[in-house]
């Protein structure tokens, strides 16, 4: 029975007005609300309020209008929000109020094992399973925005919930303050965070190890996401964690997996070979190099050996083809894939590079916009017959070409996604549709079925995992339609699909720690994970088991 939050009979007077309804009707009026705004920020603060009252009303709507709420609650008006953080910010809650947020800075160093003891009293829930921590030192595209990066932490919370059934109460977004060089903030009256440059990364490793630490001694089965933080600091603090504490990165991780599943799809419509694909990333920060490696390890999945896996891949960054005898000192992670041919010094344009290689899928991670031009276009058109063009830089401006620019610039043969939405497109009288390789087809997932399994720690079988099991999910409809990616809106559905698929590659590994879903059939652990989810228009049961 749906719950009435009208006035009880008899009772006079009291907080509410005479018919506020069903919690249905309150989506209702919730959804007929956002609409009337006009201003995207305004609508970003409207559903965050309405997150903090009341987290049902807020999930039964972006439940059931994923298409229209996740480009407010995400990318691309996330980054808006995260870049007026101070603006937005609300006041202090009431002194009992239950914590929602939680914001920590290096001068709490000393005391972060009593902070986070503490937290236990201080969060809505005893069982916390999921919390998503960033520095802000790379949100986006956008840069270092300090603790606005606290947006993005509390965004992907939401999809956490909305897009994969976590219970609300146990998830918690935690923003490290450790300074920032963003010199528009630190000259803003009202910026929120630390009025000092960014510490240099030994420091805040030093921090990391001890937040950690104490987390998984509080919270012994709670995934930690890390996101957004700066490549230099983002692959130590993987490299460091990643096989001591259930965590996972997932601008390197995620974005590996959901572009994954997108190139799976791709390599079986392109008509090559998987051992003749020649991949070209345009891109080689920590999304970049995350995404090249994740493939890279499919190819050898796959029975290529490691050298012919390694031999498929070009990087490119900003000073061109990223090759061990270019001249500069390589960071550490760019090293794998560099290239080692003789003319390497002489590829430093990307049009250069695409002319080299001439490769079966260009894919675009470099924060700039407009970059595949029309003749780079052209290019990967006269080399392919279905080419395959990844933009995937967000937000939307970021993109490093639009889905129109791909389709007219290969005469509607292209093979394309993108990180952020576009309209699908007319041209000569066909209609084409984009696939969007957003992270959240998979880490809601990933997450829940990490969740759910209680693993110990997240391996790179796992993050394989989900992209198959993402790219094994199209419905028969999807695949006549030759989707890259299924519908946005069954990404409830799919994040099922894929937790399933991730309890069984943990049950697999053995890092599993609940031992009686390992003798549930596929059908029973489905069921099972299905029934685990929170709904909020229904009594929600919680995750943990
Ligand atoms: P980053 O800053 O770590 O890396 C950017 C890379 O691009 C660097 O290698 C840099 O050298 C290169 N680059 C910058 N300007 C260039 C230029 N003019 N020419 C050539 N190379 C240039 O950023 P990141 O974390 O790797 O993220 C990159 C982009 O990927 C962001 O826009 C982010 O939003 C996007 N992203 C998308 C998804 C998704 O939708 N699936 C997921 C994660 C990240």
């Amino acid at each position: 029975m749906p719950h009435n939050f009208s006035k009880t009979q008899g009772l006079p007077g009291g907080p509410e007005p005479a018919f506020v309804g069903t919690k249905e009707l309150l989506i209702e009026r919730a959804l007929a609300r956002l609409r009337s705004i006009p201003d995207p920020l305004c609508k970003y603060t409207m559903l965050a309020a309405l997150r903090a009252r009341n987290p049902d009303v807020f999930y039964g709507l972006v439940g059931g209008n994923l298409q229209e709420t996740t480009p407010i609650i995400y990318t691309p008006i996330i980054g808006l929000a995260c870049q007026n953080w101070s603006l937005i910010h609300p006041p202090p809650p009431e002194a009992d109020s239950p914590l929602q947020s939680l914001y920590l800075s290096y001068s709490d160093l000393e005391k972060l094992p009593e902070i986070i003891a503490n937290l236990k009293t201080a969060l809505p829930h005893d069982q916390m399973e999921i919390s998503v921590v960033t520095d802000g030192s790379r949100v986006l595209g956008l840069g270092d925005l300090g603790v606005g990066g606290m947006g993005i932490s509390q965004g992907k919370l939401s999809l956490y919930v909305a897009a994969g059934g976590v219970n609300p109460k146990a998830t918690l977004p935690i923003a490290i303050d450790f300074g920032t060089d963003n010199e528009k903030l630190l000259a803003d009256p009202l910026y929120l965070g630390l009025r000092q440059r960014r510490l240099d990364d030994e420091t805040c490793q030093k921090f990391m190890e001890v937040f950690m630490k104490e987390m998984h001694k509080n919270f012994p089965s709670m995934i930690i996401q890390f996101e957004d933080w700066h490549t230099t600091l983002a692959f130590p603090l993987l490299q460091d964690n990643r096989d001591i504490y259930p965590c996972f990165n997932d601008d390197i991780q995620g974005t590996g997996a959901v572009v994954l599943a997108g190139a799976i799809r791709a390599f079986s419509l392109n008509g090559v070979a998987l051992k003749d694909q020649k991949i070209l990333f345009f891109g080689a920060g920590s999304s970049g190099v995350g995404v090249a490696e994740t493939i890279c390890k499919y190819f050898e999945l796959q029975g290529l050996t490691e050298q012919e896996a390694k031999d498929k891949f070009w990087l490119v960054d900003s000073k061109g083809l990223v090759a061990h005898n270019r001249g500069d000192k390589l960071p550490i992670h760019k090293q794998y894939l560099a290239r080692s041919e003789p003319d390497a010094p002489k590829l430093r344009t990307l049009q250069e590079v695409v002319e080299h290689v001439k490769p079966t899928a260009l894919l675009g991670l470099s924060t700039v916009g407009g970059t595949f031009t029309k003749e780079i276009l052209n290019l990967m058109a006269s080399y392919n017959k279905r080419p395959i063009v990844f933009a995937l830089s967000n937000p939307v401006a970021q993109a490093e070409c639009t889905f129109e620019e791909a389709v007219e610039g290969t005469d509607g043969r292209v093979l394309y996604a993108s990180g952020s939405p576009f309209d699908p497109v007319s041209y000569n009288n066909k209609r084409y549709e984009p696939g969007q390789g957003n992270n959240m087809y998979i880490f809601p997932g990933l997450g829940l079925g990490a969740i759910l399994a209680r693993v110990s720690k997240i391996p790179e079988e796992l993050v394989h995992a989900s992209a198959n099991g993402l790219a094994h999910s199209l419905t028969p409809d999807e695949l006549e339609r030759n989707l890259l990616y299924p519908d946005i809106e069954r990404i409830r559905e799919v994040s099922i699909k894929i937790a399933v698929a991730v309890i069984r590659e943990a049950q697999k590994l053995g890092i599993d720690r609940v031992e009686e879903l390992r003798e549930l059939s596929d059908k029973d652990l489905e069921t099972y994970v299905r029934r685990k989810g929170y709904h909020p228009l229904i009594q929600a049961e919680a995750t943990q088991v």
